[in-house]
Order: structure tokens, then C-alpha cells, then sequence
């Protein structure tokens, strides 16, 4: 790997005191950070690479966990529509209809999208069918992530879109060989259960159990978003959805639940014992009207909250700068203008993603020793903030900025997108393929 130097305005690593550095450039070796290097003892022939960005910040990659590259195809498609109408009338048989080429678009899509806003590591949550073709793709993109089939053995909302629990057992295991760890350990293999009223029992406990034999895989399923979803599980299983989840045993410190905007007091204390991870996604639970996530309860509880974008349809982005955003300011009528400030916000997109996913001693934060997934961000645009202090940072990141401040991108120390060119697709082709292949797809239902 061509060792490089980067050279910016300042750092915001995210580390565990939070530091802002200055006057400090980024050593790169073989697409690890190696050092932080003074200003005043930079030897530019040392490198093969000296990138002179002194107008712009370093930040680390944004990690999101929960998202889905198979939907972004169909945005703008499913307006106005609560959780489970809209899985019934348009997602469902959206996903149902695709076939490998129009994944592989929807899938190239979403990378694109993700790496020109800076996120360089996700949780995918897959779609029912042609599993591989996702994983593929980010293999091959140079993206960090999670992803894997998503499985569905009851299906009483779109009947034609499920499997049986024992092709979906089989195709699991074949899928998790192949690709877990895969691309140096890059990609990793997640289980994905859609949610508790599309799962039998028997799928959601034995997926778990072989599970284990994946180590640093997770368990990815959605939980508790709206309350026709929870009074539907109510009804089933005399039960809340996390106590599910929990009678189950399938709750731990390698489950990430999506949403959790509908919790009981006695559901939260099962996820703060079992350690089980939530990913919030403001943006979906405000556009389905599912809720508002007690997220500041939850910290105070000392449970995991990271922030994903979900689909692009109930969206309709896959930006975390909305995320971040929304997460932030949805709270504050409610609980008062203290709550969730922009560093804790900026932290849950970035080490505290890391954490969820086990992967803070690989990424999320900018330290010697960690892969260099980081992101060049513009923070002297006209519409940020004119101060330059180390504390406005994190609300110049989080309430100022979109996805156009950011300029270039980098994973395992290489560029993906650099001063806003992305260096592994072409962008029309990519929007021509999406529109052929909607086309085509809407057809088939
Ligand atoms: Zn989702």
C-alpha cells in the first residue's frame, strides 16, 4: 500500500478525551494510521502521497447501523403510509420483484450515496433474495460493512415474499462461509431476521445459534417501531416485543434492534443486562409516524444508541447529517433544549457506532493503530459557523453541515471519493442503470 500523508486544518479523532489536534498531519501506512506528525517535522519525500488539505477538517468515517442498500431504488415510491401499510402495498412487493441485476444497482446506488456522505461503515439489513449480490458489491466497492440475507419464513402481510425456515437455515450458512471476514476481514456477515411477524420461533432462535460459530458477525433485526406492529405482537405472544426477544434468548451484546421507539420500563432494563445495541433512525420514525425513541432515556441507562438512515423510502436520504440532526433536535421540545448536544450526537455516529458493531479497535475514531477510514470535511463554507474553536465543531458538524461539505473519503487508507469525485463509479451511468432497472423491476410485480 502507498504510504500517505494527509495533511488538514485540524482532527477531530473522537477519542476517549474528545481531542481536537492542529498543526498535526495523518501518516498513513499500509491503510493503517500510523502517526500524528507536527506540522514543523513533515518531510514531504518521506511519502508518495502528501495530500495539502489546510482549509479542511478530518473527521473519522461515519458509521451507520442500521440500513438498506436493497430499497433505495424505491424512493420516492412509498409516501404517506404507516409501518405496516407500508411494507404491505409497496415494499414488500417492491423487494419481491427484484432480480440480481436490479440488486446490484440499488446496491451500487446505496454505496455511492453512503461513501459520497461519508459514511464508510454500515449495518445492512439485506432483502430476502440474492444475498450475495450485495456482499459482492461491497467487496468490491472498498466499503466497510455488514450485511446478509434477510429472513422471512411468515409473511401475512405480502405472502409471496417469503422463504422456509429450512432453505433459510441452509442458504445462511453458505452465505456466512463465504463471506464472513471476507476482503480482510472488511465485510462481515450479519443475521438478519426482518422482525418478530415475519420470523417463526424456531428461525429467529436457530439463526442465533449459528450465529456462534461467526464470531464478530451480529444479529440485526427490527423492533418495537410503531404501535400497530407492537399491538400485533402483543396479541400473538401475550407479550411486549423485546420480552420476545428476550424469552427467546436472543438478546445480547451482538443484537442490533432498529427503532425501539415503543418500550416498556421493563423491556429497557432487559436491554441495558443484555447489552443489546439500538440503532435509531430518526428520519423514518418521524416520515412513517411511528414515534419519537426515548434516546436520552436510554443513554441514561447506559445502553448502546447508534443512528442509522434506514431505507432510502421512508426517508427519503441516507444521510447521517439528517440523522444526527434529527436525533438531536427531536428531543429537545420534549425534554428540554439540554438534551442530546451535538458532541454526544457526533459520537453516536461515529465511536459509539464502532462500539455496537465491535469494531472500535479497528475504526470510529482517529488514533494510531486504527484503520484510516476518515473523511475530509468543510467546515469554512458560508454557511458554517465563523469560530474556529474546538467546541463549535461538533455543532458545525451536526447542525450545519449536509452531505455537500463533505469532500473526501477514504477506507482502509484508501480514496474512495476525493474533492468530490467519487473514484470508484461513474454517477450517470449509475442513475441511468437505477432508472432502466426500476422500470424493469415495476414490471415484474
Ligand atoms: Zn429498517
Amino acid at each position: 500500500m502507498i504510504n500517505k500523508l494527509v495533511i488538514p486544518k485540524r482532527i477531530v479523532t473522537a477519542d476517549s478525551q474528545d481531542k481536537v489536534l492542529k498543526n498535526q498531519a495523518v501518516e498513513i501506512i499500509n491503510g493503517k494510521i500510523a502517526a500524528f506528525i507536527p506540522f514543523e517535522k513533515i518531510q514531504r519525500e518521506r511519502y508518495q502521497e502528501v495530500y495539502d488539505v489546510i482549509n479542511l477538517t478530518l473527521i473519522p468515517g461515519f458509521i451507520q447501523t442500521h440500513i438498506h442498500l436493497s430499497q433505495t431504488l424505491f424512493r420516492g415510491l412509498a409516501e404517506d403510509l404507516p409501518l405496516l401499510d407500508w411494507l404491505r402495498l409497496k415494499i414488500f412487493p417492491f423487494e419481491n420483484a427484484h432480480n440480481e441485476n436490479s440488486l446490484k444497482t440499488t446496491a451500487k446506488l446505496s454505496i455511492n450515496e453512503l461513501l459520497m456522505g461519508g459514511t464508510t461503515t454500515f449495518l445492512d439489513m439485506g432483502t430476502l433474495r440474492y444475498g450475495n449480490v450485495v456482499l459482492e458489491e461491497m467487496i468490491s466497492s472498498g466499503i466497510r460493512g455488514f450485511s446478509g440475507k434477510c429472513l422471512i419464513d411468515i409473511n401475512d402481510l405480502y405472502s409471496d415474499f417469503k422463504s422456509t425456515a429450512k432453505k433459510e437455515i441452509s442458504d445462511i450458512i453458505n452465505l456466512a462461509k463465504t463471506f464472513h471476514n471476507s476482503a480482510d476481514g472488511r465485510i462481515k456477515y450479519s443475521f438478519s431476521p426482518r422482525f418478530v411477524l415475519s420470523c417463526s420461533e424456531n428461525l429467529l432462535k436457530e439463526t442465533k445459534e449459528i450465529m456462534k460459530d461467526y464470531p464478530g458477525s451480529m444479529y440485526h433485526t427490527h423492533s418495537s417501531e410503531s404501535v400497530d406492529e407492537i399491538n400485533e405482537v402483543r396479541k400473538r405472544f401475550n407479550k411486549e416485543n423485546i420480552e420476545y426477544f428476550n424469552s427467546i434468548e436472543v438478546l445480547d451484546d451482538h443484537t442490533v434492534l432498529a427503532h425501539c421507539v415503543h418500550t416498556s420500563e421493563n423491556e429497557r432494563k432487559m436491554l441495558k443486562d443484555k447489552k443489546t445495541r439500538i440503532a435509531h433512525c430518526p428520519s423514518a420514525n418521524l416520515k412513517l409516524g411511528s414515534g419519537v425513541a426515548p434516546i436520552p432515556q436510554y443513554l441514561k441507562d447506559g445502553i448502546s444508541v447508534t443512528l442509522g438512515a434506514d431505507g432510502a423510502p421512508c426517508n427519503n436520504n441516507l444521510s447521517i447529517f439528517n440523522e444526527m440532526r434529527l436525533a438531536s433536535l427531536i428531543q429537545k421540545p420534549i425534554l428540554g433544549a439540554e438534551v442530546l448536544d451535538a458532541k454526544t450526537t457526533f459520537r453516536m455516529a461515529t465511536i459509539e457506532g464502532a462500539k455496537a458493531l465491535h469494531l472500535q479497535d479497528e475504526v470510529g475514531s482517529i488514533e494510531v493503530g486504527k484503520k484510516a477510514d476518515l473523511v475530509l470535511i468543510d467546515l469554512d463554507s458560508y454557511s458554517n459557523s465563523y469560530s474556529d474553536s474546538d467546541e463549535s465543531v461538533y455543532s458545525d458538524i451536526v447542525f450545519s453541515s449536509t452531505t455537500e461539505n463533505v469532500k473526501s473519503v477514504m477506507v482502509d487508507g484508501k480514496w474512495l471519493v476525493k474533492n468530490r469525485e467519487s473514484l470508484i463509479y461513474d454517477q450517470q451511468e449509475l442513475i441511468a442503470n437505477g432508472k432502466e432497472h426500476l422500470k424493469k423491476l415495476l414490471k415484474r410485480i
